[in-house]
Order: structure tokens, then sequence, then C-alpha cells
């Protein structure tokens, strides 16, 4: 099969905490975030012989637990992911897929053929429309809708889940809206035991919007602030901070 494939990075040990991964990015995605570092990908074209990955991952089995998938937003190509998915299983590899939500069809696909170990889904903003499309960069009266469709199809599987925020003070980032996330999350997430949470502090400086590069950002201090209030709301939940200065820590299990 031919994909768009933007590369394949052969050994990764930050795209799934507490694993080596082989790392497949693919190409394009429907959304457009300001703040997005992989803005190169949205719109390539780079037609890829998937054998040609398949022999990337055959080169990284010896050092790697898993085959993890990002772009773009991989689940946009689901035939190309399903196919990879197949081979890193027949190798007894783990399968990661990280994805903004948008394609709950596929990832109940990839469940119901037992192809998927865990997601990575990104909650961006509270589930709300309005703002979810301002931050996603589009305008679709469904994506609220199909991100929490998604959300429960993985709860509902065997699959492990992390939730990732990224915040930014100017965009999604108040007390209120971390709040409003952390509720939903409670209230809407059952198997608590294999989610982990993420509340990641947006920098804009890789991004290609002259509007995200001058954005502020909160530091460690403020974040901490930030996650009191998703611990208050979660409770039994393993909930991290990702800094640029502290790297990844873990506030509670
Ligand atoms: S969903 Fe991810 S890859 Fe797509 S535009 Fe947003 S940050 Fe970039």
């Amino acid at each position: 099969m031919i994909a768009n494939v933007g590369g394949v990075v052969p050994l990764s040990t930050v795209d799934w905490h507490g694993r080596s991964s082989v790392v497949v990015f693919l190409n394009g995605c429907p959304f457009r975030c300001g703040y997005c570092h992989n803005y190169d990908l949205l719109t390539k074209s780079n037609p890829t012989d998937l054998e040609l990955v398949k022999k990337r991952i055959k080169e990284s089995k010896p050092y790697v637990s898993a085959v993890v998938f990002l772009g773009g937003e991989p689940l946009m190509q689901e035939n190309a992911v399903e196919e990879i998915a197949a081979f890193a299983k027949e190798n007894n590899l783990l399968v990661g897929i990280h994805t903004n939500g948008f394609y709950p069809e596929a990832a109940a696909l990839l469940i119901e053929k037992k192809l998927a170990d865990k997601f990575f889904i990104d909650i961006k903003a509270p589930l709300e429309n309005e703002i979810y499309n301002k931050t996603a960069g589009i305008q679709n009266e469904k994506i609220s809708e199909r991100i929490q469709e998604t959300i429960r199809i993985v709860d509902e599987s065997s699959a492990e889940l992390e939730i990732k925020t990224t915040v930014f003070p100017e965009l999604v980032g108040t007390k209120e809206q971390i709040a409003e996330i952390s509720k939903w999350i409670n209230e809407n997430i059952h198997q608590k035991e294999k989610l982990t949470c993420v509340l990641q502090q947006g920098k804009g400086g890789n991004s290609n919007d002259p509007v995200f590069q001058e954005m502020t950002f909160l530091s460690p201090e403020e974040m901490d602030i930030l996650v009191e209030i998703v611990l208050e709301n979660l409770k039994n939940t393993a909930v991290f901070t990702q800094t640029d200065e502290e790297g990844r820590v873990l506030k509670k299990k």
C-alpha cells in the first residue's frame, strides 16, 4: 500500500511514557491549531510504499516494545494505520496512536480488530463547538461530538487512554476552563485505572503562527495551580504536568 508518510523515527522514549518505541509520522490533518509544531506535515505529500515503513520497524524491533503513530493526524489514513498496526502485532509489538479524536470510526475499527493498545487523545478545549473550533482552527459543527465519541469508544475498550490538554493562557488555560475539562473527564470516563492525564505547558515558539509565537506561557508554578484543580476533580487518576523546564512530572497516582 502507498501512504502519505511524514517519516519514521527509529527510537523514541518520549512518545509513549515508560516505553521505547519506533514512531511513524503520517502526513495530513483536518485541524489547523495555531500552536501546531508539526505544521509542515499538515499539507505535505510524500507517497511512500508501506513496505519501506515495515522495513524500518523491523530494524528498530530489537530496541523497542511499541510502534507509535503520530502526525499530523494518523487516523486520517485509517487503512495505512491498520496495515502497519497489523504488521506491528505480527511482530509482537504494542501499538499506540496519538490522535486529535476526530475519527471515531477509525478508532472503533482498530479496537474491533485488536490493533491498538493505547490511545493518546487531545482534549484541546472545553468540549463545546465554539471554543473547540477556535482552538482547532476550523469550523465543524460535529467537532465536539466526534471527539467525545472517540473517547467513549476507547473508554469502553481494553485499550489504555491518555488525555492531554495543552494550556495557553490566552486561549485555553483559565481555572474555569481547566475545571470544566477535568469535570467532564471525571463524569464521562469510567475506567479511571487505565487513564492518565497530562496538562502540557503550551509554547508557541515552534508554531508557524506569529500570534502564537508571541503568546505568553505559564511557568511550572502556574501550571501547578491548574493541576490542583484537575486533582480536585479527578481522584484516583495519574495526572502529569509537562513543561520544558521540568519535563514530565507525576502529580498524583
Ligand atoms: S491536531 Fe495536532 S497535528 Fe493537527 S493541526 Fe492540531 S496540533 Fe497540528
